[in-house]
């Protein structure tokens, strides 16, 4: 939450609007509100990011980032990354990308026209449910001179030369002005220093990513085929899915897969049903993480998703009923057999 917070605050500076989605990580969607209100930073909610053009009738003249998500949790939904970089571009404005669930094996937003990415490593980047932790990467292609961002450029700062001349982020950091103004700044004043132990966790995570990520988008498809086959499921999400609307920018952006979480309804959508099926997982944890080593298993209107007000979990398209997945390194066919018990548990 610090790389998203930080990002934002770095971008804004006090000042604008963030343009975002009600489809953004619960905690984000809540920043909007809690944190970045008390700066006099607004925001304003793409009501349905399927279509970029509805990006670009949100951007005002205050606006000062477009925010997104890569594949969002947790219906595994995907944007159309680069026409929405090239709406931001067109008004002057970066595009910030958070690739947490995609992770940098599925996709670099670099190469669609993303300006900043940001990462919770906590989640399939580290990959092992150990640490808590977050990253942020710029490219240094957006051109923050632009007369929208003096933070970066206009004002110069207490970073004096050896010689006494004040200096701005940008004559400092000429290659990394963005995260060379949060290490200064954010990190400096507000703290979420990563510990050295912890990064020694990240790092030797990111050592497995691939081997991780590829099999568990492996086996993800593999759930997805079987869900769709049972008659227990009433819908089932990620761009897998036979009936996906994803199909198509999924092969544009993840010919690698489309990430490993999805979610799927029940057609007996009661809450006893729900509860029971979610007591007779016995290989699937009932934890609120992803991009684990284990399988997790979620309900997210009542946990991940709860403190988002209704109007912007209906936004999100999260149901009461809404089960969330996701895979990681078991053997697929323990995780099948799994999803079938707990089937035949609430028949
Ligand atoms: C979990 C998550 C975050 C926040 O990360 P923490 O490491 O829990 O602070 C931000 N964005 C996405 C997409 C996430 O899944």
């Amino acid at each position: 939450m610090a790389a998203v917070t930080y990002s934002l605050l770095n971008v804004t500076a006090g000042k604008g609007r963030i343009l975002a989605t009600a489809r953004s990580y619960g905690g984000s969607f809540d920043s909007f509100e809690q944190i970045f209100g008390e700066t006099g930073v607004k925001y304003d909610i793409v009501e349905n990011p399927d279509d970029p053009a509805n990006f670009e009738k949100l951007v005002k003249e205050d606006t000062k980032v477009i925010y997104i998500e890569s594949i969002t949790n947790p219906n595994a939904t995907i944007l159309d990354i680069q026409a929405i970089a090239d709406i931001a571009h067109k008004h002057g404005i970066p595009l910030i990308v958070d690739n947490t669930v995609a992770t940098p094996y599925l996709l670099n937003p670099f190469d669609f026209g993303a300006d900043i990415v940001v990462y919770s490593a906590t989640k399939g980047l580290t990959g092992h449910g150990n640490v808590i932790a977050g990253a942020i990467v710029e490219t240094n292609r957006f051109n923050w001179k632009n007369g929208k961002f003096p933070q970066f450029d206009g004002q110069p700062h207490f970073l004096v030369s050896q010689q006494g001349v004040p200096r701005s982020f940008y004559d400092v950091f000429p290659d990394t002005p963005f995260t060379g103004r949060i290490r200064a700044i954010h990190l400096n004043y507000l703290g979420g220093a990563i510990s050295p132990f912890n990064s020694y966790l990240v790092l030797l995570g990111i050592e497995t990513l691939s081997e991780r990520i590829s099999k568990s988008v492996k086996s993800a498809e593999k759930i997805v085929e079987f869900l769709e086959g049972r008659e227990e499921v009433a819908w089932v999400n990620h761009a897998h899915a036979k009936n996906s609307k994803y199909r198509a920018l999924a092969a544009k952006y993840f010919p690698k897969g489309a990430g490993a979480i999805l979610s799927f309804g029940l057609k007996a959508n009661d809450r006893a049903t729900l509860i029971k099926f979610l007591e007779a997982v016995k290989v699937f944890s009932f934890q609120a993480n992803i991009g684990d080593a284990k399988s997790l298993i979620i309900n997210p209107s009542t946990t991940t998703h709860i403190e988002l007000p209704p109007e912007a979990q209906k936004l999100a398209d999260i149901h009461t009923d809404t089960i969330r997945l996701s895979i990681g390194l078991e053997d697929v066919n323990d995780l099948i057999a799994d999803l079938t018990q707990a089937f035949e548990a609430v028949r």
